[in-house]
C-alpha cells in the first residue's frame, strides 16, 4: 500500500518480515529476545511532531494497555518513539491474519459469524464504558489470535493521536452515513454500524454496499451508503432474524440502531439460541454472560432458517437451574410475597412506552471526536435499589429508587422469565422510576431495571424483581 516506512532498529528485537501496511502505518514481524516470542511492531508513517503529541501517544498506549486485558482486544506489550520521532507499538502477533483475508476466501458459517459478533460487541461495549470509541471497525482490524479467537486491533490510534482523521483516514465502506456527511466524528452508534457492516461482510465476502451496488469509485460508494437502501443478503442459510439484527445495527438513522453494544450482543445471543440452540457468552465484566431467560447451553439445534422450537416452561422448577438468574428471581419473588408486597399496594403512575431504537433524548453525547486520551473509566453506575412490584387486576406496577441520581438519568427495563414468551429481547426506557404493565395474564411478572446515564453508561448489574398475583 501507500505507506513507506523502514522497519525500525529496536533493541532486544530482531526484524523478521513485513506483515502488512495500511493507510497510515506499516506492521512488521519481529522476534523479541526476552521473553522469547514473536511480536508485531506497528509504526506510524507520520512522526509525532511535538511534545504534546508525544505525550498523547504515551497516554494512548497506557489506555490501550487497559483495554488489552479484554480477551477480544489485541494485547499491547510495549510502546515507544524511534529516534526519528515515529511512534511504535509492540503488539501481540495475530498469527491467523485478519478477517479481511478470511472472509474474502471463505464463506464463513453463520453460527461462527454470530459468535464473532457477540465477542466483538463485548469487547466494544467494554471500551465504550471507558469512553473509547474505535471509529474504524472493519474486517482488516479484526485479527485472529494464535488461539483462533477474534481480536480487535487499532483501537482509536490514528483518530485520537492525530487530531483529525479527515476523509482520508476514514474507511468509507464501513462508515455510517452520518460520518460520511460530516454530521458525526464517531460515537457508540457509529461503532455499532461499522460492526454491523463488518459482520455483513463476513457473511457475503464484501462490504455491504459494494456487495449490493456497482460503484466506480469511493465517492460514488459514499453516496450510495448515504442514499440507497441496505442490500438484502442473498445467502439462503442466513436466518431472516439475523439479517434483521444487522439491518437494525446499520439503520441510516443512528437513533434507530441498538442503544448499546450490549443490546446488540444480546440480540445476537437471542438469534443464536433461537436458530442454533446455544449462546456464545457475552464477555463483559459484571454483566451476566447469558440472556437471563435462555441461559442453558447445548440445546438441540433447530432449523437455521425456521422458527424457534417452543421452549419448555422452566419457571416452575427454578432449583433445577442452579444458580441462574431464574432462581435468583424466584427468591426475590418469594421475598416480595412475604415481606415487601404488602407495603406496595398503592404504587401507581407509570410511563412505560416502548422506545427502543427511537430518539433517546439527551443520550447521544459521544459525538466529540476526541474522547480524552488516558481518561479513566467513570465510576460504575449503581443498580437501582428497592425494586418491587404489585400485580392486581391484570396490571403489574413496579417502583424503585435511584441511589445516585444524576442529570439526564433514565431507566432501561425489560421483562425477564424462563421462556421467551415472558421475556423482552429489547429494553424499554422510562424517565421516572416506575413502570406499569397492563394485560398481564400470568401469575407473576418479573422485570429487570438498569439506570442509564446521559452518556449511555448503564448499571453494571441490573436489579431484578417480580410481582406476584395476590
Ligand atoms: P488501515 O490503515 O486503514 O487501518 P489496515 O487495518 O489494513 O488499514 P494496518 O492496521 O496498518 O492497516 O495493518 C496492516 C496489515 O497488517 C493488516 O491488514 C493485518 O493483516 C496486519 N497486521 C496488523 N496488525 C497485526 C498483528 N498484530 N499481527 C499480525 N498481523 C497484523
Ligand atoms: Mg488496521
Amino acid at each position: 500500500m501507500s505507506v513507506n516506512v523502514e522497519p525500525p532498529v529496536l533493541e532486544g528485537y530482531d526484524f523478521i518480515r513485513t506483515l502488512g501496511a495500511g493507510g497510515t502505518a506499516a506492521v512488521f514481524l519481529y522476534h523479541q529476545r526476552v521473553p522469547n516470542r514473536l511480536v508485531a511492531v506497528k509504526i506510524n508513517e507520520t512522526p509525532l511532531a511535538d511534545r504534546n503529541s508525544r505525550n498523547r501517544f504515551r497516554s494512548e498506549a497506557n489506555f490501550m494497555a487497559q483495554l488489552s486485558e479484554h480477551p477480544y482486544i489485541l494485547s499491547i506489550y510495549d510502546a515507544g518513539i524511534t529516534p526519528g520521532g515515529r511512534g511504535y507499538m509492540v503488539l501481540e502477533y495475530a498469527r491467523g491474519g485478519s478477517y479481511k483475508d478470511l472472509s474474502r476466501s471463505n464463506q464463513l458459517p453463520v453460527d461462527q459469524v454470530l459468535t464473532v459478533g457477540i465477542d466483538l460487541a463485548s469487547a466494544l461495549f467494554t471500551a465504550h464504558k471507558r469512553g473509547i470509541i474505535h471509529r474504524d471497525i472493519k474486517p482488516s482490524n479484526v485479527l485472529i489470535s494464535t488461539q483462533g479467537l477474534p481480536v480487535i486491533a487499532d483501537f482509536g490510534i490514528s483518530s485520537t493521536i492525530y487530531t483529525t482523521r479527515g476523509a482520508k483516514g476514514f474507511s468509507i465502506p464501513w462508515a455510517p452515513p452520518e460520518v460520511l456527511t460530516g454530521r458525526s466524528g464517531g460515537s457508540e452508534a457509529t461503532d455499532i454500524y461499522s460492526l454491523g457492516a463488518t459482520l455483513f461482510a463476513m457473511l457475503v465476502g464484501r462490504s455491504p454496499f459494494e456487495y449490493g451496488y456497482k460503484v466506480k469509485d469511493t465517492r460514488e460508494l459514499a453516496q450510495v451508503i448515504v442514499d440507497e437502501d441496505l442490500p438484502r443478503i442473498r445467502r439462503a442459510d442466513v436466518p431472516k432474524e439475523f439479517e434483521k439484527v444487522l439491518r437494525r445495527a446499520m439503520n441510516k438513522n443512528p437513533d434507530a440502531r441498538y442503544y448499546s453494544m450490549l443490546e446488540f450482543a444480546r440480540d445476537m445471543q437471542r438469534v443464536q439460541q433461537q436458530c442454533y440452540g446455544h449462546q456464545t457468552p457475552v464477555t463483559v465484566e459484571d454483566v451476566p454472560p447469558y440472556l437471563p431467560q435462555q441461559r442453558r447451553r447445548g440445546r438441540q439445534a433447530t432449523d437455521a432458517a425456521g422458527p424457534a422450537a417452543p421452549q419448555p416452561r422452566t419457571w416452575v422448577r427454578p432449583l433445577a437451574i442452579g444458580a441462574s438468574i431464574v432462581a435468583a428471581v424466584a427468591v426475590i419473588a418469594a421475598l416480595l410475597v412475604f415481606v415487601v408486597m404488602p407495603r406496595l399496594d398503592s404504587a401507581r403512575g407509570a410511563d412505560g412506552t416502548q422506545v427502543v431504537g427511537d430518539d433517546a433524548k439527551g443520550l447521544d453525547s459521544h459525538d466529540d471526536p476526541s474522547p480524552g486520551l488516558g481518561a479513566t473509566a467513570d465510576s460504575d453506575v449503581p443498580s437501582p435499589t428497592g425494586l418491587a412490584g404489585t400485580l392486581q387486576d391484570g396490571t403489574a406496577t413496579f417502583t424503585w429508587t435511584n441511589p445516585d441520581p444524576q442529570n439526564g438519568d433514565r431507566y432501561a427495563w425489560n421483562r425477564v422469565g424462563s421462556d421467551s414468551a415472558q421475556s423482552d429481547a429489547t429494553s424499554s426506557f422510562v424517565d421516572r422510576p416506575t413502570v406499569s404493565i397492563d394485560g398481564v395474564t400470568d401469575d407473576q411478572v418479573c422485570i429487570q431495571v438498569s439506570i442509564v446515564r446521559a452518556d449511555r453508561q448503564m448499571s453494571t448489574t441490573p436489579a431484578t424483581a417480580c410481582a406476584v398475583r395476590k
